[in-house]
């Protein structure tokens, strides 16, 4: 019995942005497991079984990934993006922690990928090219005071700040609440990225000042780059670049 559970992201969409090992490994399993866009984007072939579930189900489905591959196969858990990032390789160690002690021999990797707010950067110029931070705008699994009160230092301390699930479909009115939060505690100037579906034909930038920001630019398969107070756009003929740069100026 040589099973094994590895736990691998798929990138923002594009195939070209699937890392190598991440391929060799989905060559290579028996089961695929995930959410099921997804399990979706991995192709079917004879051999490979596909289990796709609801998004809600993360932790019932890193249990019945780790017991396929304590029974001896070869599993693959998909997220999109990076596994590491608001997603699944989390999802499975609380599993093995809370799992039975058999578990504790089954092989788990964890496989990097492209998380969605560095694909969104590099489209967009080098917007995390100084001190940023990643905060997810879901309140399924944290109280929204602690997001308002990350909000709240991260735009003190000047740091640039990816937003992950900026809608939340069981708070719409968050996304609303944190730009005013951002606006009144960073100004009206700060640069704003909207990167959606990032690497797919949906792809869709726009770049636009906190004050024009509005809650209807973002939606699920968008991730939003605040600007630091240093991060600005390059204008130029072959298109504009927004970046930060690598130094801050002393007395910012
Ligand atoms: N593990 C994923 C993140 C899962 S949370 C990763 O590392 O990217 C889901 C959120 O990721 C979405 O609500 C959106 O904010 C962001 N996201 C995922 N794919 C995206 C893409 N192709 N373009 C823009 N944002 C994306």
């Amino acid at each position: 019995m040589s099973g094994w559970l590895a736990i691998a992201g798929l990138g923002p969409g594009a195939a070209e942005l699937i890392t190598p090992e991440v391929g060799q490994a989905l060559a290579q399993a028996t089961d695929v497991v995930g959410y099921l866009p997804y399990v979706d984007r991995v192709a079917a072939r004879p051999g490979l079984v596909r289990h796709a579930s609801d998004n809600r189900e993360e932790i019932a489905r890193a249990r019945q990934a780790l017991q396929l591959a304590a029974e001896g196969r070869r599993v693959v858990v998909v997220s999109s993006g990076d596994p590491g990032v608001f997603a699944m390789a989390a999802a499975v160690c609380e599993a093995l922690e809370d799992g039975p002690s058999a578990w504790g021999e089954v092989d788990v990797r964890v496989l990097p990928g492209i998380t969605a707010m560095l694909a969104a950067s590099a489209r967009a110029g080098a917007p995390l090219g100084h001190d940023f931070c990643a905060i997810n705008l879901s309140d399924n699994l944290k109280p929204w005071t602690l997001i308002e009160r990350r909000l709240r230092l991260a735009v003190e301390a000047d740091f640039a700040i990816a937003l992950y699930n900026p809608r939340s479909k069981a708070r719409p009115e968050g996304f609303a609440r944190a730009l005013e939060l951002l606006r009144r505690v960073g100004g009206e100037q700060r640069l704003v990225l909207f990167a959606r579906a990032v690497s797919t034909p949906e792809e869709q930038l726009k770049v636009v000042s906190l004050a024009e920001a509005h809650p209807g630019m973002a939606d699920m398969r968008t991730v939003v780059i605040i600007g630091s107070s240093q991060t600005r756009l390059l204008s130029r003929v072959a298109g504009a670049l927004l970046y930060t740069p690598r130094s801050v100026p002393a007395g910012v």
